[in-house]
């Protein structure tokens, strides 16, 4: 039985799909699902690992990935590894970016929301180019404990 706050976020991924013109199928909604209960991007492969258990085969959770990133809902990142990393676009800045940090022993990722990159470091940035991705690296705090 879905609880009445499990109907709502539903009815939410719904009226986001309607709004870009896709049709919440149900892998489609286990993907968006799934990102929304992420605290950091994931590879195609984490996100597999949860909904083939529930029935849905690789094939379709990659096609409803780039469904989504073509729709501009979904944020697609490459941090260095070659794993193209999925994550939900905050509604109210679809176009903000946020830096990543990566492990450089395990490999895992984080978002940094908080913190705006100043306005000074993007113009001097303008001019090198354009930026897409912004990473940290380092030792997490689970690696390397302070
Ligand atoms: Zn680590
Ligand atoms: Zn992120």
């Amino acid at each position: 039985m879905a609880t009445d706050h499990e109907i709502e976020a539903i009815a939410q991924v719904r009226t986001l799909l309607t709004k870009v013109g896709l049709r919440t199928t149900a892998a489609r909604l286990a993907v968006v699902r799934r990102l929304q209960g992420a605290k950091s991007p994931l590879s195609h492969a984490e996100v597999a690992e949860n909904l083939v258990p529930l029935g849905f085969d690789k094939a379709t959770i990659f096609r409803n990935l780039t469904d989504l990133v073509d729709a501009g809902l979904v944020s697609r990142t490459e941090l260095g590894d070659h794993v193209w990393r999925f994550e939900l676009k905050n509604p109210n800045h679809p176009d903000g970016h946020h830096p990543h940090f990566v492990c450089v022993d395990c490999g895992s990722v984080t978002c940094i929301h908080d913190g705006d990159i100043p306005k000074s470091s993007q113009k001097s940035w303008s001019k090198v180019g354009r930026v897409t991705e912004i990473l940290l690296k380092g030792h997490c705090l689970t690696c390397v404990p302070q």
